[in-house]
């Protein structure tokens, strides 16, 4: 239901966190945040509010879990979920991932065609963790990976959906780049010096920017530090202009 992600020079957890509270007003069941550091994704998820989310977090910071104790990390995505598809549990909260741990990804939205895509990855021998519509969209970001990179995995992943979503993946082994890609489900750019967010709602990042690019449908973009590169879904590459929000937060 909220898509909040963040690639950059500032610690990102709070910038996560503090995004996914400006879009609580839509409502949401549970909770989660994963963070890119040393070549790994950590994830840390929550039924409940975001309070319960944040203790989590304290927890498996106190526990020495989270890598950023050592480096602070730049790169992160989080969600709060209303489920459509699966009960509401830690299990079913996004983050989703594949089953190697390789890629992470936040979804709003619902994939329609999701049994015929989990059927193909079983019959492949895949393990599902959750029983959201969505994990599969990890998986077959995960399943193209090696081959082509994440952007194009993204991609081809993209254009295998129906249904209407937006949704931003990340890879562990491709650090301080975010994919983004939107059908029917908003999805916001807020550029910054040096830094670069992703969100559903343009309050979760409006305390940081105020320029901010809008995802059409079928249109995916590549978010680093230092700039946007927007791609149709066919792989065309265009540019869209920026916009001044005035707006107070
Ligand atoms: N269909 C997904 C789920 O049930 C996403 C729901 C949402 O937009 O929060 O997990």
């Amino acid at each position: 239901c909220g898509i909040v992600g963040y690639v950059g020079h500032q610690e990102v957890q709070d910038i996560l966190l503090s995004g996914l509270e400006k879009l609580e007003y839509r409502g949401y069941d549970s909770a989660g945040i994963s963070i890119q550091n040393d070549g790994q994704l950590d994830v840390i998820r929550a039924v409940g509010n975001l309070s319960q989310l944040k203790a989590a977090v304290e927890q498996r910071e106190a526990d020495g879990g989270v890598a950023v104790l050592v480096t602070p990390a730049t790169t992160g995505i989080g969600h709060t979920r209303w489920a459509t598809h699966g009960r509401v549990t830690e299990e079913n909260a996004h983050p989703h991932y594949d089953p190697e741990d390789r890629v992470h990804v936040v979804v709003n939205g619902i994939v329609e065609n999701y049994m015929e895509l989990k059927q193909e990855l079983l019959d492949s021998g895949a393990a599902f963790s959750s029983e959201t519509d969505v994990e599969v969209i990890a998986h077959l970001i995960a399943r193209d990976l090696e081959e082509h990179g994440l952007v194009e995995s993204t991609r081809r992943t993209y254009n295998r959906l129906r249904g209407h979503y937006s949704f931003v993946a990340v890879a562990a082994e491709e650090p301080g780049v975010l994919v983004g890609a939107r059908k029917e489900c908003p999805l916001i750019v807020g550029r910054g010096d040096g830094e670069q967010f992703l969100a559903s709602g343009i309050p979760a990042f409006l305390a940081h920017s105020r320029t901010v690019q809008a995802l059409e449908d079928d249109e995916l973009v590549v978010l680093t530090a230092d700039g946007a590169r927007f791609l149709h879904a066919d792989g065309t590459p265009f540019e869209r202009d920026t916009y001044q929000v005035d707006w107070d937060a």
